[in-house]
């Protein structure tokens, strides 16, 4: 079979399906591949770089008539999905559950679709296909970055000539992949870090990373955010409000914050309000990750836009993190995606078979995700 790589199209997405090393292991596993002119020049790589592995670097329309699976990050743009053909399969983070008609209309012009957001997050044979967690893993790396870079102090505690500096104190909302890597890294610059999360499971992984778990917050009764999946459940009115009134005080202490909280399907939850922000210090941090069109965990962020307060807060509403880091990004991508080819590959064809439980969820056979179907 032939799969083929598209040039992403969204703005300001640096990503690629295929780097060159993946196009190897592809043509290793029997696949003929094909790369669309210029796809990976936001993330360094060239076309030049693609033959070398014995890619074709091809047009949009030669990549639509030959290739058998088209491969892509982010869902296509209206160009990409009109000139998809019946046969064939689509396979990227198509984000079903934000746009259920773009793969609705795909289905129906026999047009099938792999969505690697759809992928069952706890089985543990499936974990070399989740992409949810390699670019998650990215995008808190550089959250951590970011926050750094816009604090005008030392993160870690130096003793100079000059005498002793104190640690940033750095609190993370929500450890789930992003969040344990933004503790990870935050912890490599030297910062002192608290976490908290909903999910009392996650205390044993954040003190792993010698982080302080928060447990103050949890819902009331010491009941448990847990949902299905592995995920989050939403929290009531009451619990929302009562973990607000528990976090304030060490969201007003902390020099950074950054929030990763998410709840799928739903409006990620307001953690972080106006109110507590004017009580943080000048030269505080706030990074959201969560910051989007539905809003953020942080009252007033927006995707892709820095704001520094009347107060000397800075408010950064994170964008596409983990285009921010194409090539780190692109690479684990790939990699996800040769163990999704892999993995549906039979003596050369691409073979999608439902009653394979990996296959059907990819296919949307359960296009649950935690908390209740939306
Ligand atoms: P996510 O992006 O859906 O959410 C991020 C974090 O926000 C989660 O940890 C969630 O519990 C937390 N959260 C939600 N509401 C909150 C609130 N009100 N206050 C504080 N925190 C809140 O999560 P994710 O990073 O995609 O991870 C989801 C789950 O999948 C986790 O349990 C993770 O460990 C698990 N996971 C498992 C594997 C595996 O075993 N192969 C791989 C990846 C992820």
């Amino acid at each position: 079979a032939t799969v083929g790589a598209v040039r992403e199209r969204a703005p300001g997405e640096r990503r690629v399906a295929l780097v060159p090393e993946a196009v190897t292991l592809l043509r290793r596993a029997g696949l003929d591949v094909l790369i669309e002119a210029g796809a990976g020049s936001g993330a360094w790589f060239t076309d030049a770089d693609y033959t070398a592995v014995g890619a074709s670097v091809v047009s949009p329309d030669e990549l639509y008539a030959h290739a058998d699976a088209v491969l892509c990050v982010g869902p296509p743009d209206e160009e990409t999905a009109t000139a998809l053909r019946s046969g064939q399969t689509l396979i990227g983070l198509l984000e079903p559950m934000r746009h259920p008609a773009l793969v609705r209309d795909l289905t129906e012009r026999g047009i099938r679709t792999v969505s690697l957001d759809l992928l069952p997050r706890t089985l543990s044979r499936a974990q070399s296909m989740d992409a949810l967690t390699s670019q998650a893993n990215v995008a808190g790396y550089k959250a951590a970055l970011l926050a750094a870079d816009s604090y005008d102090r030392f993160l870690p505690m130096l003793t100079t000539a000059a005498g002793t500096m104190r640690p940033a104190q750095v609190l993370v909302l929500g450890a789930g992949v992003a969040g344990l890597q933004a503790i990870a890294t935050a912890r490599r610059l030297g910062a002192v870090v608290t976490a908290y999360d909903v999910r009392p499971e996650s205390r044993g992984e954040v003190e792993s990373l010698g982080a302080r778990f928060l447990d103050t917050a949890r819902p009331p009764d010491g009941g448990s955010g847990a949902g299905q999946g592995g995920y989050a459940r939403e929290l009531t009115d009451e619990e929302q409000r009562a973990q607000r009134e528990a976090l304030d005080t060490h969201i007003a202490r902390s020099d950074i914050v950054i929030t990763t909280a998410q709840v799928p399907g739903r409006k990620p939850p307001l953690l972080v309000t106006a109110a507590v922000i004017a009580r943080m210090m000048p030269g505080s941090v706030v990074v959201d990750l969560a910051a989007s069109d539905l809003g953020g965990n942080v009252e007033g962020t927006e995707p892709d836009k820095t704001e520094v307060l009347d107060n000397g807060v800075t408010l950064i509403g994170a964008g596409r993190l983990p285009s921010a880091m194409a090539t780190a990004a692109s690479t684990a991508y790939a990699r996800n995606l040769v163990a999704v080819l892999r993995h549906l590959v039979r003596d050369g064809e691409i073979v999608l078979d439902p009653a394979d439980e990996i296959t059907a969820a990819l296919m949307g056979a359960n296009p649950w995700k935690g908390g209740e179907p939306s």
